[in-house]
């Protein structure tokens, strides 16, 4: 039963915090003009699904598009992750293979399951007039520096979650994340009385940094959907269409869950976890928490 309780709750905690990216597919584009790469434009291959923690790679123009003052570049395929399921975008550059034109990534968002970064074309390097167009090979970059700290304060999410339980904190239900540098919290529904406060940051503080002591590697996985649910428990959330292929993350021996966004691949990453806060409010609990040796 404890186990059961358990998956459930890793499930739910998955559904809200880390799904984010799936949701914003299905979502309009309203009011979304398109300077060149008219018409549908075709869904982004997320890159980064397959490879967290790659920093370079190409990719063909799809479109540029301008909505009002914004410039934005679509991709047939990209490793730059978009701001959703409480992690931030990244940020970087596009280039042309021959170095002729530079686009300084500024901002990603996920529209219909198309990626748009937006920026602007670097005021020395355009030497053709029109700057990208659709077919042109370029050259992604992700600043590094940026992506890893996402990926250590979203992985830290995911291991605090994991404490949850094994503090005795199983019954509070999950539900949203943030994990922007700036105050990165994990919430759920449901209270601890005032007098246990204290005690319970504790021991949520030691039993992370216990369970990263212990390490364990992050494994990301595409799985068909029976194999999928097989890694998350034995069930999926409603909103996982049955004929999709899921991608599973599993931090260590923990069950897997749903997500789309960039994890350490070890859980030793992370570093040290410190929670600085439990605060209770309105039936709510929020679990602050932030990383000391993050050097953002
Ligand atoms: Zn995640």
């Amino acid at each position: 039963m404890l186990l059961l309780l358990r998956r459930l709750r890793l499930f739910a905690f998955l559904c809200f915090l880390c799904c984010c990216t799936l949701e914003l597919v299905a979502m309009g584009v309203p009011g979304t003009s398109h300077s060149c790469g008219d018409g549908a434009l075709p869904p982004t291959n997320l890159a980064y699904f397959d490879d967290m923690r790659k920093l370079h790679s190409n990719a063909i123009v799809a479109g540029v598009i301008t909505e009002g003052e914004r410039l934005a570049v679509v991709l047939d395929q990209t490793i730059l992750h978009p701001q959703g399921g409480g992690q931030p975008f990244d940020t970087g550059s596009i280039e042309a293979v021959d170095g002729t034109i530079k686009f300084c990534v500024t901002d990603v968002r996920t529209k219909s399951g198309v990626v748009y970064h937006y920026g602007n074309y670097h005021e020395n390097r355009v030497m053709e007039a029109t700057g990208f167009e659709p077919g042109h090979e370029v050259k992604i970059s992700v600043d590094g520096a940026r992506r890893t700290l996402n990926s250590r304060l979203h992985s830290a999410g995911h291991l605090l979650d994991a404490c949850m339980s094994n503090i005795g904190l199983g019954s509070l239900e999950p539900g949203k994340g943030y994990h922007f540098p700036d105050g990165p919290f994990v919430e759920y529904k449901g209270t601890i009385p005032s007098s246990d406060l204290e005690n319970k940051r504790d021991a949520l503080e030691s039993e992370a940094n216990h369970l990263i002591a212990l390490g364990g590697q992050v494994r990301a996985t595409v799985a068909s959907y029976s194999e999928a649910a097989a890694l998350c428990g034995g069930r999926l959330p409603d909103y996982i269409a049955k004929e999709s292929c899921p991608r599973i993350i599993c931090l260590g021996e923990n069950l897997g869950c749903p997500c789309g966004g960039t994890h350490v691949l070890a859980i030793s990453e992370i570093g040290e976890i410190k929670v600085s806060q439990i605060r209770v409010r309105k039936g709510v609990t929020k679990v602050y928490y932030n990383l000391p040796k993050s050097e953002a």
